[in-house]
């Protein structure tokens, strides 16, 4: 796989978080401006996602954000990246930072973070982008949301070679190693199964 550009972190916007949680976002953030790959994220200036992007812009790295207006309007919004991309709706801000990435991170976060990486995780299953995607376990913070995916599994809700398109790693370096070594494209099943 080409090395990546520019990788799409997903991250809890809460500050009411432990510091270890923090730790792991700025981990990230250095993580990927030493690697000279730029960060597209939420364009949060809160929780995870602002440590993120202080991180990354500290370590002399380019930071993209994504927020929609409405966030914009209550000062949610970073005021220190390189380059801050207001939009109309949700929508069109999840189809924006994927457009713009190479590859997908969740770090530890809440609902939002859940529902951009399933989403991310569903088109790459669905081969509308076949760009890799993977989770950020670091203090075991995902172990729940992996068993569950499992049992969908071998429930049949979930097929092996979809499940296999999630990837995870206990820290934001082995994953970033796990997403660049990740074997795609993969071709969707319904356009006749795995090609590898
Ligand atoms: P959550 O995990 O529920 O805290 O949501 C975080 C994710 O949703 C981030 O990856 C952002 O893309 C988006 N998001 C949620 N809240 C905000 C916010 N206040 N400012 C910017 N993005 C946000």
């Amino acid at each position: 796989m080409e090395p990546f550009r520019r990788i799409c972190v997903y991250c809890a916007s809460s500050n009411d978080v432990h510091e270890r949680w923090r730790q792991v976002a700025r981990e990230t953030g250095r993580l990927l401006a030493s690697a000279n790959i730029a960060v597209v994220y939420g364009g949060g200036c809160v929780g995870l996602m602002g440590e993120l992007a202080d991180a990354a812009l500290a370590t002399g790295g380019q930071v993209f954000g994504v927020i929609p207006q409405r966030l914009m309007a209550a000062e949610l919004g970073h005021d220190g990246l390189t380059e801050l991309f207001v939009v109309d709706s949700m929508h069109a801000r999840k189809a924006m930072m994927a457009r713009l990435s190479d590859a997908f991170m969740a770090l530890p976060g809440g609902f939002g973070t859940l529902e951009e990486i399933f989403e991310a995780t569903t088109w790459t299953q669905l081969g509308y982008h076949d760009k890799p995607v993977g989770l950020v376990d670091a203090h075991g913070y995902y172990q729940p949301i992996i068993q569950f995916v499992q049992q969908a599994t071998e429930l049949g809700f979930i097929h092996q070679q979809d499940r296999d398109m999630l990837l995870s790693a206990e820290t934001p370096a082995a994953l970033l190693a796990t997403l660049q070594a990740a074997e795609l494209p993969v071709r969707p099943r319904w356009l006749g199964g795995a090609e590898r």
